[in-house]
């Protein structure tokens, strides 16, 4: 092998998937050069102001798991953790039910576990092992973490028994182990939406992990909006001599002697490599970027059987009011009662008067975070590609009457239900909104079906 220096690398897109890779192969004098299609960088992790900038809407991350764990590790390896100014949320979420309103607070299982205890006391002793198995698998994960995920094959159903035991488990399975009660049962599983399957199809390892390292870490917002994690990552990679293109969409990866040897843009300029990652979608990199001959017949009947993740639909809204410390909740889950397996089916088919569905009230999460005497909040449906489907070829061809008409019709409803259940008033307090369907996040990142998680 010769030096780094010999292995110039070109990165396709620009999320925080190929920021990070980016920052570390730069770090390691790799020379490094990024193309993003968009003239941002950040992907899914960006911003965008409306109203002449006196709104500034942050597109995703509003609770990060960033503290004492691997994300926090990576970022700061990079350089970038400490370039970050971060604000614990006063309360992990909270969830509305019919039934009531649970307030989850941050690094305090036994709280917790008390709060649910006190509605389900028959069931104490399964809530306690079931948030103490979630806490442990983190632990566990974050510990295998720490050894750079070496192991010894013998010895690792003894050294991670919880990662071990839970494998092939779905969440709805590791649930049942523990708690009968299937109201409470909807209760421990509220953040399948931070997944976008339900109990029954979610894996209980990647739950756990991420929900036990927040109900240890807690949760954290990236002050002042995400963009500024995206912004230190493209730092990062320049300040070690890397480049990072925008409005520079890759079309093909090109390969001699089945050897990659560069990528092709779309205004025709090719570009040399001698490796190239891509944080573009997977579909979109194996099955169109790449020659078909030179990838593995087995691998793509592999892909083909995944399915790409649910989408969003997302309403921003600019408020002409305060509402610092009239509503506490920072992200508050309306959950419909039905439970995340009836939720889950009214979000893949748009069924978005009767689904679940979340609003982030960003001005709770810092001071400051809007201009005085205004607020920002985010409604987020999520939402299957399906209901989208009927409008592409039309969306892409500029006629967009009929799937506007169908967008301010979701729009009206969300902002309604967020009315009746969280900001009573809501709608008398509008000054400016935006919104985003599956059809928008493809056509901004990329993405298969617009997914927002890669695959299910
Ligand atoms: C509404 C919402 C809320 C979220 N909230 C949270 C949260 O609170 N906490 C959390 O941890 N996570 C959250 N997430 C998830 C998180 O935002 C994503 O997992 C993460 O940003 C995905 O990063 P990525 O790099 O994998 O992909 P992406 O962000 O999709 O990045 C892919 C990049 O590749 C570029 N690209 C694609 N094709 C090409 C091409 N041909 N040429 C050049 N560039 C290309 C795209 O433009 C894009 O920049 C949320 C997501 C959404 C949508």
């Amino acid at each position: 092998m010769g030096p780094p220096s010999e292995y110039p690398t070109v990165i396709i897109g620009g999320g925080l998937g190929g920021l990070c890779c980016g920052a570390y192969l730069a770090k390691q004098g790799i020379p490094v050069t990024l193309e993003e299609q968009h003239s941002v960088p950040g992907g899914y992790a960006t911003c965008f102001e409306r109203a002449g900038g006196k709104f500034r809407f942050g597109v995703s991350l509003h609770g990060t798991s960033i503290n004492n764990n691997a994300g926090a590790r990576i970022l700061g390896e990079i350089g970038v953790l400490e370039k970050l100014e971060l604000v614990e949320l006063p309360e992990l979420y909270r969830l509305k039910t019919p039934r009531l309103v649970l307030s989850v607070p941050p690094k305090d299982p036994e709280t917790y576990i008390r709060l649910l205890a006190g509605h389900f006391p028959a069931e104490a002793e399964g809530i306690r092992g079931f948030v103490r198995e979630m806490i442990g698998i983190a632990e566990e994960a974050d510990r295998l973490h720490q050894k750079k995920g070496r192991f010894f094959k013998l010895i690792f159903p003894i050294q991670y028994r919880r990662m071990w035991n839970v494998r092939h488990q779905t969440l709805a399975d590791l649930m049942n182990d523990y708690v009968q009660d299937p109201e409470l049962q909807n209760l421990l599983t509220a953040l399948w939406s931070y997944y976008g399957l339900p109990p029954s199809r979610l894996s209980a390892f990647y739950y756990a992990v991420a929900t036990g390292g927040y109900l240890k870490n807690g949760s954290h917002y990236i002050k002042q909006r995400s963009q500024d994690l995206s912004d230190a990552l493209v730092e990062a990679i320049e300040n070690n001599g890397g480049k990072v293109w925008y409005d520079s969409p890759v079309q093909k990866i090109l390969v001699r002697s089945g050897a990659v040897e560069g990528v092709a843009l779309s205004d025709g300029t090719t570009l040399p490599a001698t490796a190239v990652v891509s944080n573009a979608s997977a579909l979109t990199t194996f099955q169109e970027m790449l020659p078909r001959e030179v990838v593995p017949g087995e691998y793509l009947k592999k892909l083909a059987g995944y399915r790409p993740s649910i989408s969003t639909f997302i309403v921003w809204l600019g408020l002409n009011r305060s509402l610092r410390g009239q509503i506490s909740a920072c992200s508050t889950y309306v959950s419909s009662g039905r439970g995340p397996e009836a939720d889950y089916q009214a979000s893949l088919s748009g069924d978005i008067g009767q689904g679940s569905f979340g609003v982030s009230i960003y001005d709770n999460m810092f001071e400051g975070y809007s201009r005085p005497g205004t607020s920002t909040l985010m409604l987020v449906f999520l939402s299957g590609y399906e209901p989208w489907r009927k409008f592409e070829s039309d969306y892409h061809a500029g006629r967009k009457e009929e799937y506007r008409k169908e967008k301010a019709r979701w729009t009206d409803v969300l902002i309604r239900r967020a009315a009746e259940e969280v900001v009573p008033g809501l709608e008398t307090m509008i000054a400016v909104q935006e919104a985003a369907t599956p059809l928008t996040n493809r056509r901004c990142t990329g993405n298969t079906e617009g997914a927002i998680y890669g695959f299910e």
